[in-house]
C-alpha cells in the first residue's frame, strides 16, 4: 500500500486513483502515449534481455508497452494487489484468465447468474478445451460449497450480478475455495475497484471489463486482470499468445479515467441508492432488485462488503412486458442501451438482451421476470433522473375502471 515517505498513514483511495504510488519528475503531469509497435535496442544482447524480461521489458507492443505499463502500475496500487493487465476489452481479460489456469479436465464452479459472454465462453471452453463446468445458483448460500469437486480448480463469480443484483458473501466464498485448494475468482465490473476490495476479501485473480465504470465515458472497449504475481504470470502469457492486448490510446484513456474514478463512483452508486428507495415506493412497480435496501435478501453482507453504496445498477419489475416496453420507450433523458458504468443513464430490458437466448420458464427460473427493467444509473442530478422516471411510470399506468 502506498505511504507518504514522511507518514506511516495509509493514503486514501481518492489520492492513490490520482497519483498511484510514484511520484512523478517535474514536468508532463500526463502519460506521454507512446505509439510504437517495436522497440529498439543497443544491441542484440539488450534486445534478448528485453524479451526476457517478458511484461517488465520493452520488446514489442504484444508484450507491453510504455503507456500501459504506467496505467497497469496504477491499477494494481487501486487494488492492493501486485500486479494489473490490462486487455482489450472485458471479455479478452476474463478468457486469457481461464485459458491461462484451466487445462483439459479441471472443473470450474461459475454463477448460473454470470455474465452472458463469460458463460458463453465455459460452454465453448467445455466444448473445445475439455473445461468440466458446473453453474451454481446465486440465490442458494451453499450451492458452490456443494459444486465443488476434487478437480474443482477454480470458483469464479460476479457480485452483484446481472440483472437481478443477487450478492455472493465474497470472503465465506474465499475461504471455502481456499479450504478445497481452488483459486477464487472474481468478476469485480459491478462494483469496481473503488467500490468493493476483492483482493483483500480473499479473492486470487479480480476481473473487470474496464469498459464499464473504470473506463467510465462509453467510449471504449477494455479490460483488466489483477492479482499476486505468480497468478498474473500466465495470464500475461495467455495475453501474449491470444494477442487480447490494450492499444496505447486505450491505455491512456484508463488512466485518465482512474483519476475519477472513485468520484464518478459515489456519485452513481448514490443515484442508484435514491433512484431505487423511490422506485419501491412507486404504486406501478411490483418489486425492486438493489441490495442497499434493507429488504434485499443480502443486504447485510452488500453492507459489510461494498465500500462505497451498493453499485450503479438497479433492477425492477412492472405489471408484464407491454407495461416494461412502455416505461422505457417514454424514458427522454435516460437512454435505451445496454451497458453500465458510464457517466449517463441508461435502460434495458434483460430479456431482450442479456436473457434473450433463453425460454420464458428458464428465464421465470433465473428470477428474470417478464416485466423486468433494468436502470444503470450514471452520474445526473438524481431528481431529473426520478423525473423522468416517474413521469414514464405515471403514463404507463392502466387507466382506473369506472
Ligand atoms: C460487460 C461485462 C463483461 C464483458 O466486458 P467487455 O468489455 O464487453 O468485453 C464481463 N463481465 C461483466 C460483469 C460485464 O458487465
Amino acid at each position: 500500500m502506498a505511504r507518504d515517505s514522511d507518514s506511516p498513514r495509509p493514503r486514501g483511495l481518492r489520492t492513490r486513483a490520482v497519483h498511484g504510488t510514484t511520484h512523478l519528475p517535474p514536468g508532463a503531469v500526463s502519460t506521454p502515449i507512446v505509439h510504437s509497435s517495436t522497440f529498439t535496442s543497443a544491441s542484440i544482447d539488450d534486445m534478448m534481455h528485453q524479451q526476457e524480461l517478458g511484461a517488465d521489458g520493452s520488446f514489442y507492443q504484444r508484450s507491453g508497452h510504455p503507456t500501459l505499463k504506467a496505467v497497469e502500475a496504477r491499477l494494481a496500487d487501486l487494488d492492493g494487489a501486485e500486479r494489473a493487465l490490462l486487455f482489450a476489452s472485458g471479455m479478452a481479460a476474463i478468457a486469457a484468465a481461464f485459458l491461462a489456469h484451466l487445462e483439459p479436465g479441471d472443473h470450474i464452479v461459475a454463477l448460473q447468474q454470470s455474465y452472458g459472454g463469460t458463460t458463453e465462453l465455459l460452454h465453448w471452453g467445455a466444448k473445445r478445451f475439455g473445461w468440466e463446468v458446473a453453474f451454481a445458483d446465486a440465490r442458494e448460500p451453499d450451492a458452490i460449497e456443494r459444486a465443488l469437486k476434487p478437480n474443482t480448480r477454480i470458483v469464479h463469480v460476479e457480485s452483484p450480478t446481472n440483472p437481478t443484483l443477487c450478492i455472493v458473501d465474497l470472503a465465506r466464498t474465499a475461504e471455502r475455495t481456499h479450504r478445497h485448494g481452488a483459486l477464487f475468482f472474481v468478476d469485480n465490473t459491478f462494483a469496481s475497484p473503488a467500490g468493493q476490495r476483492a483482493i483483500e476479501l480473499g479473492a486470487d485473480l479480480v476481473m473487470y471489463s474496464a469498459t464499464k465504470s473504470i473506463g467510465g465515458h462509453s467510449d471504449l472497449l477494455a479490460g483488466v486482470v489483477v492479482g499476486p504475481a505468480k497468478v498474473v504470470k500466465p495470464v500475461w502469457k495467455a495475453r501474449v499468445v491470444f494477442g487480447g492486448i490494450a492499444d496505447p490510446t486505450t491505455a491512456w484513456l484508463i488512466e485518465r479515467s482512474l483519476n475519477t474514478l472513485p468520484l464518478r463512483v459515489a456519485a452513481a452508486n448514490a443515484n442508484a441508492l435514491t433512484i431505487a428507495t423511490r422506485l419501491a415506493a412507486n404504486p406501478e412497480v411490483v418489486r425492486v432488485f438493489y441490495p442497499g435496501l434493507a429488504g434485499h435478501a443480502n443486504h447485510e453482507v452488500a453492507a459489510r462488503q461494498m465500500a462505497l453504496g451498493f453499485g450503479p445498477v438497479v433492477s425492477f419489475e412492472l405489471r408484464d412486458a407491454a407495461q416494461a416496453q412502455a416505461v422505457v420507450d417514454g424514458l427522454g433523458l435516460i437512454s435505451v442501451g445496454p451497458s453500465l458504468g458510464g457517466v449517463e443513464s441508461l435502460v434495458t430490458l434483460p430479456t431482450l438482451t442479456s436473457h434473450r437466448m433463453l425460454s420464458p420458464s428458464e428465464r421465470r427460473e433465473s428470477g428474470v421476470a417478464d416485466g423486468l427493467v433494468r436502470l444503470a444509473l450514471g452520474i445526473e442530478d438524481a431528481d431529473d433522473l426520478w423525473a423522468d422516471l416517474e413521469s414514464a411510470l405515471a403514463r404507463s399506468r392502466v387507466p382506473a375502471a369506472r
